[in-house]
């Protein structure tokens, strides 16, 4: 049956859920409810996005703060570009006095029209500048890409730049969506040969629509498989079958994962708990 776990032999595995921040009051109303359902999971830690440049920086942290009075572990990321010394310093005591203890530390892509790229070059500068600021307090974690960064030079200089967060004091790292598990794998294994052997989180993406998926991707630099991009595309708008089929193919993906070693599952739930939830109800990790 569709809710047959798909491994009878269940082992725990952590997760943790990511959030971006609502945009109405509506929308904060609506992630409340989403939140307590994903609660339901006994989630590591729950993540809000930020958004570079600014504009959403106050619901990022308005968020944050109702998952602390939640009494769930928050994260907020934190993205650099742009910013000065002075101001991270400013939002770090403004994190310290909520009573946070883990962010997700990031460089960030300025909205075009932005002029200067700040005092801050690449997340490692900011890793580094958080550990000389505020010594172990935050448990840090930093983007894996398995797939490679779209802007970086080359797969080497990609994943120097990753080791380079490691070395500044990255705690673990959460990767960029992906479906090609040996991707990932591959990444881990090059990461701890060159002795950055933090945990690497998969950061998984549930497909809930076609198109948003298919576009995401392309400005991500995560690939869609043909297979999978030819099945979503052949539904059209039949959401039912979108939804069954990326469910069918998500929580395989999954499955290797765990099987493979994974260390635990980050979710981008794109502030919806059915799809995050469905997925964990196939693994045998939902209550
Ligand atoms: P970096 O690690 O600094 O890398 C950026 C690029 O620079 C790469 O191409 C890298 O190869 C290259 N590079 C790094 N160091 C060097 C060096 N010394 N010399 C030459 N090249 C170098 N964006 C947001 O705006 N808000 C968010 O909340 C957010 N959350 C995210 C969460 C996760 C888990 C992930 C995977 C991404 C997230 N992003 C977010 C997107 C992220 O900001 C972008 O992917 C951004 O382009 C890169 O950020 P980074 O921290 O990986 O940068």
């Amino acid at each position: 049956s569709a809710s047959k776990p798909l491994s009878s032999a269940v082992s725990a595995l952590p997760l943790s859920v990511e959030f971006f921040p609502p945009k109405t009051p509506e929308g904060a109303e609506k992630l409340r409810a989403v939140r307590q359902q994903l609660y339901a999971l006994r989630p590591e830690f729950c993540s809000v996005t930020y958004g570079a440049g600014g504009s959403t920086q106050d619901g990022t942290l308005q968020t944050v703060q109702a998952i602390l009075d939640e009494g769930q572990q928050g994260a907020s990321h934190f993205t650099c570009v742009g910013a000065s010394r002075d101001s991270v310093r400013e939002k770090l005591a403004l994190f310290q006095s909520m009573g946070l203890r883990r962010l997700v530390a990031l460089r960030g892509d300025l909205p075009s029209g932005y002029g200067g790229m700040g005092e801050f070059r690449y997340a490692a500068d900011l890793v580094a500048f958080i550990r000389a600021e505020t010594g172990d307090h935050f448990h840090l974690e930093v983007a894996a890409y398995p797939e490679m960064h779209p802007q970086a030079k080359s797969p080497e200089a990609d994943l120097q730049a990753y080791v380079a967060k490691v070395k500044a004091g990255a705690n673990s790292a959460i990767t960029q969506f992906f479906f090609n598990t040996d991707a990932y794998f591959r990444f881990v294994d090059d990461a701890h040969r060159l002795g950055a052997d933090i945990p690497v989180v998969p950061g998984i993406m549930p497909i809930i629509n076609s198109s948003g998926i298919l576009r995401f991707a392309d400005s991500c630099g995560a690939e869609v498989p043909r297979w999978i991009r030819l099945r979503l595309q052949s539904y059209g708008d039949d959401t039912a079958s979108i939804k069954a089929f990326g469910l069918d193919v998500v929580a395989q993906l999954c499955e290797q994962l765990r099987q493979g070693g994974a260390p635990a599952l980050h979710f981008y739930t794109m502030n919806q708990s059915t799809a995050t939830l469905e997925i964990c109800q196939r693994l045998g990790l939902a209550q």
